[in-house]
């Protein structure tokens, strides 16, 4: 499908959703989602889309202690899914992942377990093979159209002979391991998609690695993280999603649990203004279990702010609110 065409039916669907929640009907029960433990929140991009670059959040990895505990806690609870991809920094910049990965794959009750990079440090450390050796299931990978030029302006960092060589040696070397891991390459694009198959790199280097797990995506258009991000940030083709109008029914999103580098505990693992240190805090594993928290009458009214018409001020104009109804 075209990225206009793309573009106009997700815009076509949140008027829908708008439309329906007009409509008097019950959500769902509470689920529990994904535990995303971030396993750190620095960043080595500047991605033009990203409030990564403006956010004030104190730094940090996430400690193996306080992974554990909340792995342990969440799968007492019956949770299934757990991702490193942190709100925002890139987890290959914690040096520990993969004892956390290691771990987490050695759960038992654990169905899936997957993260988000730039992929900047594939070939630090021959990262990529410890991906590939530890069979770490699902692994998807943000970047641009493969351009130097793009990367320092959509990234912003001159980081792409790094990516593009640690993705070579991630495709060849997952390939010869008989591809245990899948990897999903998802682009976000300045140019139109029906140009990236024409990018001599993409031919190069991508293309011949394209199979049932090796895939790609792109992006149609983007969130506005809370109105920190604006059309006058997005470059080329890129296009801003609508903001949904009708916002009475608690944000799907809140099911997920966020694990920060210090054991707070945040409802939403998507998106944060100027911090993830905000209102969507509900507690910290280190004075509570994972149970306590989720249970406790501040997670509850972080809940129901959208019940009460009382949103919390990254939701209130966050394009990325979405319901579980559809
Ligand atoms: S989108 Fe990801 S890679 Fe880009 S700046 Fe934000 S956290 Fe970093
Ligand atoms: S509205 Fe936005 S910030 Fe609020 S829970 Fe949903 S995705 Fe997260």
């Amino acid at each position: 499908m075209r990225d206009s065409a793309r573009h106009y039916l997700q815009t076509f669907l949140s008027v829908v959703q708008d439309l329906s929640r007009c409509l008097p009907r019950r959500p769902r029960p509470l689920r529990l989602g994904t535990l995303y433990a971030g396993a750190t929140n620095i960043c080595n991009a500047r991605c033009v889309f990203c409030a990564y670059k403006t956010s004030t959040s104190p730094r940090g990895h996430l400690p193996f202690e306080i992974f554990k505990k909340a792995a342990d806690d969440y799968v007492a609870l019956g949770g299934r899914s757990i991702s490193f991809t942190p709100t925002v920094g890139d987890p290959l910049v914690d040096p520990g992942l993969f004892e956390k990965i290691k771990y987490a794959l050695g759960l038992k009750s654990i169905e899936r377990v997957n993260f988000y990079t730039n992929g900047i440090l594939l070939a630090t450390n021959n990262n990529y093979r410890s991906l590939v050796d530890l069979r770490v299931p699902e692994i998807h990978i943000s970047m641009p159209q493969p351009d130097r030029s793009a990367y320092q302006k959509i990234y912003g960092v001159d980081a792409y002979p790094q990516l593009l060589e640690g993705l070579k040696l991630f495709l060849e070397y997952n390939r010869s391991q008989g591809e245990p891991c899948s990897i999903q390459i998802d682009f976000r694009l300045s140019i139109p998609a029906s140009q990236i198959v024409k990018t001599a790199d993409f031919v190069a280097f991508i293309q011949p690695h394209l199979s049932r797990k090796v895939t790609m995506t792109y992006m149609p258009n983007y969130d506005n993280w809370g109105g920190m991000i604006q059309e006058k940030h997005l470059l080329g083709a890129m296009r801003m999603r609508r903001i949904p109008t009708v916002k009475t029914v608690m944000c799907r999103r809140m099911e997920d649990v966020a694990i920060l580098w210090d054991g707070s505990v945040r409802l939403c693992a998507c998106r944060l203004q100027k911090t993830e240190f905000d209102e969507l805090v509900v507690g910290n594993l280190e004075l509570q279990s994972l149970k306590e928290i989720l249970q406790s009458p501040k997670a509850d009214a972080a809940r129901a702010s959208f019940r009460r018409r009382e949103l919390l001020p990254v939701c209130r104009d966050c394009s990325l609110y979405e319901t579980t109804w559809f």
